[in-house]
């Protein structure tokens, strides 16, 4: 078999039985030459994820405030694992290092990514592999851009210098030097980001969940596994909150191929969710997940003779471009057309808005409707069967609830309805008793 890249996330990572586990699963498989690691993250509830307390020491460095003990908390949890499995490494000259930079005034960024460093620093040598660093290798412009060709090439060249190798996840160097960060759980990205370097045969992302649901299971009882689903489902579910996986995560495997097999550190018996290219040949399902989110708005204007005005649409892009708004969904009829937002876009400025729109493009009316939910169904095999939509409109009917929004993707792979917020739960249970 090929090169596996295994990127492991802070539950993964938490603490000296998790990363036993870890090893294991490494162990278990020789392809799994390159390994991703996140700082470690909770290691029960109310536990604090390593990431966090850094942010704290660097809020409390801020405010003049002491962060001896803060800083402590985190040196004793990984010396904590490197006595417990012990570990043939000394960290004390990093953090000595670290906490002179804290009190020099580092960067927010510089300090979050220490977490992932002094873990990769860590599980490489209880592994036997070889650390290397991605300050350098990951590549950002100074406007904080990822250089993708840039970091690819570097990320290559390196690793071929290493038959095995642990890398630190969550960050890379701006051109100045300075450590820049992904967003939050961004450690899935470097992951992706290697294992396209590397031209891995599969990305394997170990986290706390045998990958991902058809549905939330705290909405749906015992929902079913998605064994496998496409980039573009994938896209659409995750758009919508699914949230597994970070969701810039796809792209670069995407873009050279490589599937994504969501795997449970807990349960490595499991097979887990593959993401890949193709559509699954074998899935007979007419829908592959259901996703939603509350919190939207829509504001729907009316306009006779709408669909034959010219510059109509780009003259209400316009407006939400000046406010610098980011719009969810436009479905159009004929004299209609409706904008959805999230309520966090909106952030309070909903009379603004319609008072832009209403000088930009005078309709006959405007609506709005606060307090929404958007619901994708989304599936490959919706394509092919006729009178999917019927099967979804009625399930909803049948369950009284009113759908307010109809927006269906042109490639036929989603269905998005738009449904009070009251009725968020009671509408994902209609959709998958009708499909599943
Ligand atoms: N440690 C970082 C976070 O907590 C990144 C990651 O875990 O992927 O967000």
């Amino acid at each position: 078999m090929g090169l596996k890249v295994a990127k492991f996330g802070g539950s993964s990572v938490a603490d000296g039985i998790q990363l036993t586990k870890t090893k294991q699963i490494i162990e278990a498989d020789p392809d799994r030459r390159y390994i991703v690691v996140s700082a470690p993250g909770k290691r029960f509830d109310g536990d604090s994820k390593i990431t966090d307390l850094l942010y704290l020491c660097k809020t409390h460095a801020d405010h003049n405030l002491p962060y001896d003990q803060l800083f402590q908390v985190v040196a004793d949890r990984f010396m904590a694992v490197q006595m417990n499995l012990d570990i043939d490494i000394n960290l004390h000259a990093h953090f000595d290092a670290i906490k002179e930079n804290l009190g020099k005034g580092c960067t927010p960024d510089y300090i979050a990514s220490r977490g992932e460093y002094l873990n990769a620093v860590l599980i490489a040598a209880f592994l036997g592999y070889d650390f290397v660093d991605t300050e350098g290798l990951i590549q950002f412009d100074s406007k904080g851009r990822l250089k993708q060709k840039e970091t690819d090439e570097a990320l290559r060249e390196e690793l071929l210098k290493h038959e095995r190798a642990v890398l630190p996840g969550f960050y890379g160097s701006m051109p100045n030097g300075d450590i820049k960060t992904f967003s939050r759980g961004g450690s899935d990205v470097t992951g992706s980001l290697v294992a396209r370097a590397v031209g891995a045969e599969m990305y394997e992302n170990w986290t706390d969940v045998s990958g991902f649901l058809m549905a939330d299971p705290r909405i749906v009882k015992n929902p079913k596994p998605i064994h496998k689903i496409s980039y573009l489902e994938l896209r659409e579910l995750s758009y919508m909150g699914a949230s597994v996986l970070h969701e810039d995560a796809i792209f670069p495997a995407r873009a050279a191929n490589i599937p994504i097999n969501i795997r449970n550190t807990n349960k490595p018996e499991d097979p887990g969710t593959i993401i890949t290219a193709e559509p699954d040949a074998e899935n007979t399902n007419v829908i592959t997940g259901i996703a939603g989110s509350k919190d939207f708005t829509v504001i729907a204007l009316y306009k006779n003779m709408l669909a034959g005005e010219r510059g109509f649409i780009r003259r209400i892009l316009s407006v939400l471009e000046d406010f610098d708004m980011s719009i969810e969904h436009v479905p159009t009829g004929i004299d209609t057309l409706s904008i959805v937002l999230s309520n966090k876009t909106l952030d309070g400025r909903l009379d603004e808005v319609v008072d832009a729109i209403q000088k930009q493009v005078n309709p006959d009316s405007i609506e709005t409707f606060e307090d929404m939910a958007m619901i994708a169904t989304v599936g490959h095999g919706m394509s092919r069967r006729p009178g999917t939509s019927a099967t979804l409109f009625t399930a909803l009917a049948n369950a009284d609830v009113n759908i307010r929004m109809i927006d269906q993707g042109s490639s036929e792979l989603n269905i998005i309805v738009g449904v009070q917020n009251k009725d968020f739960d009671k509408a994902i249970k209609a959709i998958y008793e009708a499909f599943v």
